[in-house]
C-alpha cells in the first residue's frame, strides 16, 4: 500500500508555537506504518499562510490522487489543508471521492464543536453538485487544456473524439445535420421549427435517444466550437478557447449570434438565473406564490420576484397591475435576519427553546399518565386475586380481560418513556449554550464564502416564509424600496436535531 504523508507550518505557528514539519512527518509517517503501508510519499509545505490554496506541494499531491497513485493520506488535522474550513470540505471531498482513505491523526470529530461542525457540513458538501466541485478542483484537466490538449470526455454533436491521443475530427454525418441547423436558422426558422424537422426527419442524436429537444438545438446554436473555438470551462470566469475543427464559417456563426440575441431582447427571460428564495416568498394582497422574474431597466438586467403569473394556467393571476419587488434588495434582508440569527445565539437559543414543549405540560401529562398507570395496575391485580380466590372462572372472557388490561398497562407505559425522555430533551444546560454559541460562530465565520446551494439551504431550513404586503410607490427598480415585508422563522426538526446532536455529544463528554 502506497501512502502519502502532507505537513505544512506556517510562519507564525513556527514562531509562536515552534511546531516543526519534522515533528508532523514523523507522527504521520509512524501511523501510516501502522495502518500497513509499505511506502511512504511525503509533501511538505513549509512556511506558507494556511489561507492559500495554491500550494506547490498540495498541488503535487492532488494531481497523484487523481491519478490515482496514492491509497493512504495521513495528516495531523484538516486545518493543515487550509485555515478555511470551506477549503478543508472541498479537498477532503475530492480525495474521498478519489478513494483515497484518509487518517487524521491528531483531530476525532466527536471531541471539538469544531469536529462536529466539519463532519456535519461534510454531509452537505458532498451533497452539493459533485461534478462541479470536482470541475473546479481538477488541476490537471485546466493544465492540459492550457497546452492545446482536449480534457477528458469531449463528447459534442458533429465530433469524434479519441481518448487515447486527445485528437477531435468531424463526424462527416453529424456535421451535416449541425450545418443544417444552422442554415435554418439563420435563413429564420425558428429553433422550434427545426427542432420538428429533425424529428419529422428521424435523424438520430448522439446519444442516439431517438428525439430532438429545442435546447439541445439552441444548444449547438449557442457553441462558439461549431466556428473552430471550444470554450473549456464554459461558465466559469476563465474559459479556455481550445482550437477545434469548424463546421460552419465564423460569419454564419455570427449571424446566428445575432438572431438569438435579438430573441433574447424580445422576450428578456432567457438564461439561468438563481432566486435564492424561490419557494418560500408569498405575497399577501392576492394570496399567491411570488416567483423569480427578470426585466430590463436602462439595459441593465434587474432580477425580481413578482406574484404575476399567466392567466390561462392560474386560477389566481396575481396582482394587477403587476407587482414586482427588488429581488437583490429583498434576497439581502432575509440574508441579514439570518445572519443575525445566527450571530445571537442567545436567540437562537431561545426559539428553539421556545419549540419544544414547555416542562410544564410534559410535567403534568406525565402524572396523569402515571395515575392511569396505577389504575390499570390495580384492575389487573383485583381481577386476579378474585380469580385466585376462586370467586371467578377463569374462562376465555376472563382472559380477554386480563389481556386488554395487559396491552393498555404496556402501552401507557410506553408513553410515559417518551414523555420523560423527551422532557430530558427539554432541560438544556449552560453547557448545552455555549455548544450552540460555538456552532453559530463557525457558521458566521464561513458565511460569506458559503455557495449558493449551501445558502439556499440554510435559507430553506431557518426560514419557513417572507410575506410581502402592499407595494412601492414607482419603480420597483430602485434598491432599498420595499414594501412590507414580513420573515417567518422556521425553527423546525432538522435544525433542532442537528443542534440536539452536538448538544448532546457535548454532554457525554
Ligand atoms: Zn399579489
Amino acid at each position: 500500500m502506497r501512502a502519502a504523508v502532507y505537513a505544512r507550518v506556517s510562519t507564525e505557528e513556527q514562531a509562536k508555537h515552534g511546531y516543526s514539519l519534522d515533528e508532523q512527518i514523523d507522527a504521520c509517517s509512524s501511523r501510516a506504518t501502522a495502518l500497513g503501508a509499505d511506502e511512504i510519499l511525503v509533501f511538505r509545505d513549509e512556511a506558507i499562510s494556511g489561507a492559500i490554496m495554491e500550494r506547490p506541494e498540495l498541488n503535487r499531491l492532488r494531481e497523484l490522487i487523481a491519478q490515482g497513485e496514492i491509497n493512504l493520506l495521513v495528516i495531523r488535522d484538516p486545518d493543515r489543508f487550509s485555515r478555511k474550513l470551506v477549503d478543508q470540505l472541498i479537498l477532503t471531498e475530492e480525495f474521498e471521492q478519489a478513494g483515497v482513505q484518509l487518517e487524521f491523526i491528531d483531530f476525532t470529530w466527536q471531541d471539538t464543536p469544531e469536529g462536529r461542525l466539519f463532519y456535519s457540513m461534510k454531509g452537505a458538501v458532498s451533497e452539493y453538485e459533485r461534478e462541479k466541485i470536482r470541475e473546479r478542483m481538477t488541476r490537471g484537466k485546466i493544465q492540459k487544456a492550457k497546452t492545446g490538449g482536449i480534457p477528458i470526455n469531449f463528447t459534442l454533436y458533429g465530433y469524434d473524439y479519441s481518448p487515447d491521443t486527445g485528437i477531435v475530427s468531424i463526424n462527416k454525418r453529424e456535421a451535416e445535420v449541425v450545418k443544417y441547423i444552422f442554415e435554418r436558422f439563420i435563413s429564420f426558422t425558428s429553433a422550434a421549427a427545426i427542432t420538428n424537422e429533425l424529428n419529422e426527419k428521424g435523424i438520430p442524436t448522439k446519444k442516439n435517444t431517438g428525439f430532438w429537444y429545442r435546447q439541445t438545438v439552441r444548444q449547438i446554436l449557442l457553441n462558439p466550437a461549431y466556428m473552430g473555438e471550444w470554450p473549456y470551462r464554459r461558465n466559469t470566469d476563465n474559459p479556455i478557447i481550445i482550437p477545434v475543427p469548424a463546421i460552419v464559417s465564423r460569419d454564419v456563426w455570427n449571424k446566428a449570434q445575432a438572431i438569438l440575441a435579438e430573441a433574447r431582447r424580445l422576450w428578456g427571460s432567457y438564461g439561468k438565473e438563481q432566486y435564492l428564495l424561490s419557494g418560500i416568498v408569498t405575497c399577501s394582497d392576492c394570496g399567491t406564490p411570488m416567483g423569480g422574474v427578470k426585466a430590463k431597466y436602462w439595459g441593465r438586467t434587474v432580477r425580481g420576484y413578482t406574484c404575476r403569473k399567466s392567466k390561462s394556467t392560474n386560477r389566481i393571476p396575481g396582482c394587477t397591475p403587476s407587482k414586482i419587488i427588488n429581488a437583490d434588495s429583498l434576497e439581502n434582508i432575509v440574508w441579514e435576519n439570518i445572519i443575525e440569527l445566527y450571530s445571537d445565539p442567545e436567540r437562537l437559543f431561545t426559539e428553539i427553546r421556545g419549540q419544544l414543549p414547555t416542562d410544564k405540560s410534559t410535567k403534568k401529562e406525565i402524572a396523569k399518565l402515571e395515575k392511569q398507570l396505577q389504575d390499570a395496575e390495580r384492575g389487573r391485580s383485583q381481577l386476579i386475586e378474585v380469580i385466585s380466590s376462586g370467586l371467578v372462572e377463569l374462562d376465555d372472557d376472563t382472559k380477554q380481560k386480563l389481556g386488554k388490561l395487559k396491552q393498555r398497562k404496556e402501552s401507557l407505559e410506553r408513553r410515559l418513556k417518551e414523555l420523560t425522555s423527551e422532557l430530558r430533551k427539554t432541560e438544556f444546560t449552560r453547557s448545552d449554550f455555549n455548544l450552540i454559541r460555538q456552532v453559530s460562530k463557525n457558521f458566521i465565520q464561513e458565511v460569506d464564502c458559503l455557495p449558493f446551494e449551501i445558502k439556499q439551504q440554510l435559507v430553506r431550513t431557518t426560514i419557513s416564509q417572507v410575506i410581502i404586503s402592499g407595494r412601492v410607490q414607482g419603480t420597483y427598480h430602485k434598491p432599498n424600496d420595499l414594501p412590507g415585508v414580513e420573515i417567518t422563522l422556521n425553527i423546525n426538526e432538522l435544525l433542532l436535531d442537528s443542534l440536539r446532536v452536538v448538544a448532546n455529544d457535548g454532554r457525554r463528554h
